[in-house]
């Protein structure tokens, strides 16, 4: 199936459709995928991972407003080439927001961090993620054991964490330990909002979050089996809840333990009151099996559904 032009190829609801995308060219002549203008935009720039073959970069996210992309939710495998397909620049962030230390949710942050240094930041740019546990180093750890001297794996890029004097901006590392049903409101600057809460991931730590800006709320899942509770009340009124569709309907075990069932997640959308659910975190094990995951997700979710795929847009206001 050939699509028109200005038009791609995407899953609705099961059906192949042709949807419509906005795409221009860049000073270099590059193809960028807008997503700004005025208002608020959210910018899914990994729809898929962690498995390559489906051919869809890992999670990560973008929100826009008024033209500027302000915050980054996760960089997984891919989603730094996304990053730079949406037209984005690393020095318009106001923060950087990772829900988990797993590959397919933080892969891509050396690719990032090193792409801009080409650029021209002189702010300090606050990264927030999980603390850590005996798998997993804190999120402050991370950061420094991929970037700081003298042991870090991209030590030549220390200039990131220890900057010499005149030298590029300083990313700035938080560890966001909350208490098991705690709503924490962890950044507060130039009108954006950032809520987090802690949601269960196995033993992986994790995080999901809301942000608030431009008078609309945005709430993400992150991975989680949806069992605590948090997620609901996180994104209570939400404009917007993006959800991760990574186990299909009747998984069991592993994979049951690690992520919400599509009748889990329309619960949750059902409880927080969210006026749209966008279904993200496509894995290869639901793929094509979107109808099921619609019908069991409209047994308690009524509103807008959307399965996301790489740069799609949603303009929210
Ligand atoms: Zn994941």
């Amino acid at each position: 199936m050939r699509c028109p032009p200005f038009t791609r190829l995407s899953v609705k609801l099961g059906l192949i459709v042709c949807a419509a995308c906005s795409w221009s060219a860049d000073a270099s002549g590059a193809a960028v995928a807008h997503c700004g203008g005025t208002g608020v935009g959210l910018q899914v720039l990994g729809s898929g991972g962690p498995e390559l073959q489906g051919q869809r970069a890992s999670s990560g996210y973008l929100l826009w407003w008024n033209d500027r992309a302000r915050v980054l939710v996760d960089i997984g495998g891919g989603a730094a080439l996304r990053f730079g397909q949406s037209g984005a620049s690393v020095t318009e962030l106001d923060v950087i927001l990772l829900t988990h230390l797993h590959v397919d949710h933080v892969g891509d942050l050396p690719a990032l961090i090193k792409s801009s240094f080409f650029e021209d930041r002189r702010e300090s740019l606050p990264v927030y993620g999980p603390p850590g546990n005996g798998e997993f180093p804190a999120t402050t750890s991370f950061v420094r054991e991929l970037f700081a001297a003298p042991h870090g794996a991209f030590r030549y890029l220390s200039e990131f964490v220890a900057p010499p004097k005149g030298g590029s901006y300083l990313l700035q590392p938080h560890d966001v330990v909350l208490k098991p049903h705690e709503l924490h409101l962890l950044f507060d600057r130039q009108g954006i909002r950032v809520t987090a809460a802690t949601v269960i991931h196995g033993d992986v730590p994790a995080l999901a979050y809301r942000i608030d800006l431009g008078g609309v709320g945005i709430a993400f899942s992150g991975d989680t089996d949806g069992n605590n509770g948090n997620l609901q009340r996180l994104a209570q009124g939400a404009d917007a809840l993006v959800a991760h569709n990574a186990v299909p309907e009747g998984a069991r075990g592993v994979e049951r333990a690690l992520h919400m069932p599509p009748s889990v997640i329309g619960r949750i959308a059902h409880e927080a009151g969210a006026r749209r659910l966008i279904l993200s975190h496509r894995m290869l094990r639901t793929l094509g099996r979107e109808e099921e995951t619609a019908t069991a997700i409209r047994a308690s979710f009524s509103g807008p559904l959307t399965f996301a795929n790489d740069l799609d847009c949603f303009p929210i206001k």
